[in-house]
């Protein structure tokens, strides 16, 4: 099953050898800096929004020194008829998100190819590395931007820390009559359902999480053969890769919602899903999300 869109959708590199960038005219002259070098940036604030310069737009002049840059690679993209790789380049800062510009949720994907998503998705997660980790976890000394923005090394100590991304689990449970199992978060707007999801442990494998995770929300047992993995799904806000497995469960009780972290959950079947999201009496997962492509691929009967 073929859920989350490849990078080959375009061909991406990371040769960091194009990363010769002159950043004090990036910053200075950023529309004279892309026409140039013919790349392309774009700002990101680290929680989630990006901002893409265009040509009818006043680009905001950036400090150098107040703002960083990393290099995410190049990207094939036909420009006048001609293939090139373009490099591109993601700015973001810690005052950034002040700045008055005409913000765009990352994961609604308006107007991103494919491509530019799991690019913007990459650059606001080192964002907010880079902005989290300031200091050195052994030593107390400070951190510095290394490897071309892909690590950040300490200047007391040397100690090199890397951007990580933490494991969580996500399941689509369906019982055998090809009803789905949504749940409600206490931490969610009135309505909103999704599937059961939770971090991985340590020590855990991430069959044992799913299996955990669904007796402790909604307490229904399930054994490790009914487990069937899917795909996965980085979702770097800040910094979680997504397991995605199916459980298929024969005549299941109904669930009990632990009270805690889920405030209700009910079994839909199809149909009932659709009404129930077509009198806006429930709302659906986060665009973008794993968990909306596997309820997508429910409700097609291609799960
Ligand atoms: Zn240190």
């Amino acid at each position: 099953m073929q859920i989350i869109p490849p990078l080959g959708a375009g061909h991406w590199e990371q040769n960091l050898s194009h990363a010769t960038i002159d950043w004090q005219q990036l910053f200075s002259q950023p529309n004279q800096w892309q026409a140039e070098h013919y790349a392309s940036f774009f700002v990101v604030d680290g929680r989630g929004n990006y901002w893409l310069p265009s040509a009818s737009e006043v680009t905001p002049r950036f400090a150098a020194g107040e703002y960083r840059a990393v290099y995410l690679g190049s990207v094939e993209t036909t420009v006048s008829q001609a293939t090139r790789m373009l490099p591109q380049v993601v700015v973001f800062g810690r005052q950034i998100a002040q700045i008055k510009l005409p913000w765009t949720p990352i994961r609604d994907g308006k107007q991103l190819t494919p491509t530019q998503a799991q690019l913007y998705s990459a650059g606001n997660g080192l964002a907010a590395f880079h902005l989290e980790y300031r200091f050195c976890h052994l030593c107390g000394g400070k951190l510095a931007i290394s490897e071309g923005g892909w690590s950040r090394t300490c200047q007391q100590c040397h100690l090199t820390v890397y951007p990580r991304q933490d494991p969580a689990v996500i399941t689509a449970i369906l019982d055998d009559t090809g009803r789905m199992l949504l749940a409600h978060n206490v931490a969610w707007p009135a309505g909103r359902v999704s599937l059961i999801a939770g971090y991985v442990n340590m020590g855990e494998a991430a069959e044992q999480t799913v299996a955990r995770e669904i007796y402790e929300e909604v307490g229904l047992i399930v054994k490790p053969t009914e487990i069937s993995y899917l795909t996965t799904q980085t979702w770097p806000f800040p910094r979680s890769l997504m397991l995605a497995y199916k459980v298929v469960l024969t005549n299941p009780p109904d669930p009990q919602a632990d009270g805690l972290e889920i405030s209700w959950a009910r079994w839909y079947s199809p149909e009932e899903y659709i009404e129930a999201i077509t009198t806006k009496e429930i709302s659906g997962p986060v665009n973008r999300s794993v968990a909306a492509a596997l309820v997508k691929a429910w409700l097609e009967g291609s799960l």
